[in-house]
């Protein structure tokens, strides 16, 4: 299995496409920040499935950690990344520097309302969204891809690059895919190396919570019934809650009869903050 090609700058990827392109070949591309798991494997089998060419970028985006996150401690595990991207097939790795996508200068952000004002993660993270929605266009504008998948995993997220390709008319797809976990229910996050042996033990609670939840509000308990008691378990567990909300799976905005629904969670354990979501569904049940 060959390594997938290393573009580090917009000229070099954009030469690169402009041969695929001549030769009528689609592209997907699979946004990430490294560090890489089999969820982020999952994201580019799916490209893979969809387009002829498939290109994941790996940059640890600066603007959309605040001050007192993780940047400069965000897991950073280039060559087993490229590893692992080989043996999926992938055709090519766009890894810029900082200097590449913030030049000196750089004055432009773009500024979000709907999905990524819905009060979840922009409560806790309120700058968090403007810099994944800037990184996310400049991608896009960067490697014009047919489509580009993202995982459910980051609810909110999708909701928001959803909104913003609508919005901006950029002319790509957007995918969602599933979240892959742990054989206990953990999401597979990069963040999860921080957790300790027992910390690890302990935060399978979250997805076991949505899951009762999902299930008992799909047979028809009261919402808020389920709500108040699921904040009880994942507090009473050791978590420290952010939020635990029931949400209408498109605008994010309140439920709505006979509309999809989300379970949507944020909670931390020790240092680790730790994020998750479920389909609900009133009629067939609960779904992953
Ligand atoms: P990140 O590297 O964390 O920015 O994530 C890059 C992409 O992978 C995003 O679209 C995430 O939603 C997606 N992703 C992260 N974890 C998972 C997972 N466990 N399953 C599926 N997709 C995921």
């Amino acid at each position: 299995m060959s390594q997938p090609l290393v573009l580090n700058t917009v000229a070099d990827l954009r030469r690169r496409l402009t041969l695929w392109s001549g030769a009528r070949e689609t592209v997907a591309l699979v946004p990430t920040m490294g560090a890489l798991h089999a969820g982020h494997a999952s994201l580019a089998k799916a490209a893979r499935a969809r387009a002829d060419r498939c290109i994941v970028s790996i940059f640890v985006n600066p603007t959309q950690f605040a001050a007192n996150e993780d940047f400069g401690s965000y897991p950073r595990s280039f060559a087993s990344d490229l590893e692992q991207l080989g043996l999926e097939g992938v055709d090519a790795v766009f890894a810029p520097d900082a200097t590449q996508m913030y030049p000196a200068g750089f004055a432009t952000t773009i500024s979000l309302k709907g999905p990524a004002e819905a009060g979840l993660e922009d409560k806790f993270r309120p700058t968090h969204f403007a810099g994944v929605a800037t990184v996310v266009a400049k991608l896009l504008i960067q490697a014009m891809p047919d489509l580009a998948v993202f995982g459910e995993k980051d609810f909110q997220q999708l909701a928001v690059v959803r909104r913003l390709v609508r919005d901006l008319d950029l002319p790509v797809q957007i995918q969602g895919a599933p979240t892959l976990r742990e054989a206990d229910g953990l999401a597979m996050s990069s963040r999860n190396v921080y957790l300790s042996a027992e910390e690890r033990r302990t935060a399978p609670l979250l997805h076991r919570v949505l899951s009762a939840m999902a299930t008992q509000i799909a047979s028809g308990a009261s919402a808020d019934e389920a709500l108040a008691h699921g904040r009880e378990e994942i507090e009473q567990g050791g978590f420290a809650l952010d939020y635990l909300d029931l949400r209408d799976a498109d605008s994010l905005g309140p439920v709505q009869a006979g509309r999809a629904a989300r379970l949507l969670v944020a909670a931390r354990i020790g240092r680790t903050r730790l994020i998750d979501n479920i389909a609900v569904s009133f009629d067939r049940g609960e779904e992953t």
